[in-house]
């Protein structure tokens, strides 16, 4: 971070300004919301400065600025939009005392004024370092949509009811309603009424937090599927809109964790790169520990929280505290996978079964039944492969399967940044070794890609 955010107080303090031109005026619409004492120096300043000038709301002097001029400010613009004199009026800012703003000139100035979403007390910041304009205005506009047009005035007369919510027990109460208040009760007593429907509603709103239940805490085990968030299940949607707490692991992406209740806290529970993960006791009790106040808990897992996904420990630990909880499945990485090889899981006449197998396990390595895998049109998804990606080949291998056994590895199945490794079994750890899958990655033994499938037929009929 090469800048630090602050908000800095200005009221009845001194801000100077040199220019009269457009960089000026975009710099003085903002400051004429503060509460600063204004001073700009132009000798040829745009109708509108003189307009504010004749307004009272900023002193105008009509020359250019001399030592002296920035005296007690705390910031100066220089917004000349001229090079030779921005760095003259900053040299004598600078030696008076002044923090230094250049319009346009990032690398000389002391501080930088970032777009600003303004909801008067809320203001929210949003600076990039010069790096991205751009996306400072995207990140402006989209909070813009998002925060109710009169979050301000809620902001005011909610600060001054604050006293009157300490009758409310600290925590959870409180913020329930807060958040009734400004998401909810709030901005609809405003399109009603005005502030006086929203000053009006608050007794009655405090009244009905008062005698509300305490909330009895649950815990969802939800399948945050493969990634894409339209393969979320709508029960799954609905717990994420209800959820007080989310609690994820690694795999589940961004973009779904955006569906989360505004208000939800978000919990990071898995592992990030090689870094130390969560124990299982200490989800376990994290879990529990937010159930435990009275929180809906969305306990968030990539794929089907029922496959490789340790859920037994977690809804054991939950039962021995007594919190109801209940499971919404997810789209599976092995459904995925085979959804993007245009293929089945089972077919008949091939495999009448398919198997769900890891990589490795507690111990190592996972040993399975070989002799069976190792059949003809035998079909098994290996999750967590990669690493033992050796060893499953050498098992198969010896224990006789046929070396040319279509094998397809699908990283980041269903995301944007889906890829697909089709080898066999014989190819396969140098394939891999040869790619850079580095994202979660599925391997199905038994299975090309469907195009690819045609292909190797007709040269295996080629060569019979
Ligand atoms: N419960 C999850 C699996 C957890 S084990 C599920 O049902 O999908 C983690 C393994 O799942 C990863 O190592 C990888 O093999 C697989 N996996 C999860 N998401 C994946 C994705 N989007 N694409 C490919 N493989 C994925």
């Amino acid at each position: 971070m090469k800048h630090f955010p602050i908000f800095v107080a200005l009221e009845g303090r001194r801000v100077v300004l040199s220019g009269g031109g457009e960089a000026a005026l975009a710099k003085l619409r903002l400051l004429l919301k503060t509460e600063a004492s204004l001073t700009v120096f132009s000798s040829d300043p745009a109708k509108e400065i003189e307009n504010w000038a004749n307004e009272g709301r900023l002193r105008l002097v009509r020359r250019a600025m001399e030592p002296g001029d920035a005296t007690c400010a705390v910031l100066f613009y220089a917004a000349d939009e001229d090079d030779a004199e921005d760095a003259r009026t900053s040299t004598i800012a600078r030696a008076d005392g002044a923090m230094v703003n250049i319009v346009d000139n990032l690398g000389d100035s002391e501080f930088i004024t970032p777009a600003i979403v303004d909801r008067d007390p809320v203001t929210v910041a949003i600076g990039t370092e010069g790096a991205a304009p751009v996306l400072a205005r995207a990140i402006k506009s989209d909070l813009e949509a998002r925060l109710p047009a009169n979050l301000g005035p809620l902001a005011r007369i909610g600060k001054a009811f604050r006293k009157a919510v300490e009758v409310l027990p600290m925590g959870r109460k409180r913020r329930d309603f807060w958040s009734d208040f400004y998401f909810n009760a709030g901005p609809r007593a405003m399109d009603q009424g005005g502030e006086n429907a929203v000053q009006d509603t608050l007794p009655a709103l405090l009244d009905k937090h008062e005698r509300a239940q305490e909330r009895e805490g649950h815990v969802a085990f939800v399948g945050a599927g493969p990634g894409d968030p339209e393969l979320l299940t709508l029960k799954a949607r609905k717990a994420l809109d209800a959820a007080d707490v989310v609690i994820h692991d690694r795999l589940v992406t961004k973009d779904i964790l955006e569906l989360a209740r505004r208000e939800a806290i978000l919990i990071n529970a898995g592992k990030e790169g090689f870094g130390p993960s969560m124990s299982q006791d200490d989800i376990n009790a994290l879990i529990i520990e937010h159930a435990a106040t009275g929180a809906q808990v969305v306990r968030l897992k990539g794929g089907d929280p029922t496959v490789f996904g340790r859920l037994d420990e977690e809804i054991e630990a939950v039962m021995a505290a007594d919190i109801s909880w209940h499971v919404v499945p997810g789209i599976t990485a092995a459904s995925a996978s085979v959804a993007s090889l245009g293929q089945s899981l089972t077919k008949r006449g091939r495999n009448s079964s398919v198997r769900f197998v890891t990589g490795h396990d507690m111990k190592g390595y996972a040993d399975h039944d070989w002799a069976s895998l190792a059949r003809p049109g035998e079909v098994a998804a290996v999750y967590m492969g990669k690493k033992s990606a050796r060893f499953i080949q050498g098992r198969l291998l010896m224990y006789g399967a046929d070396r040319s056994t279509p094998v397809s590895i699908i990283e980041n199945a269903s995301r944007p940044d889906q890829r697909i490794l089709a080898t066999t079994l014989s190819g396969l750890v140098n394939d891999l070794d040869a790619s850079d899958l580095n994202g979660p990655a599925l391997t199905l033994i038994g299975l090309a890609p469907r195009a690819a499938e045609a292909a190797l037929t007709d040269i295996q009929q080629e060569f019979a």
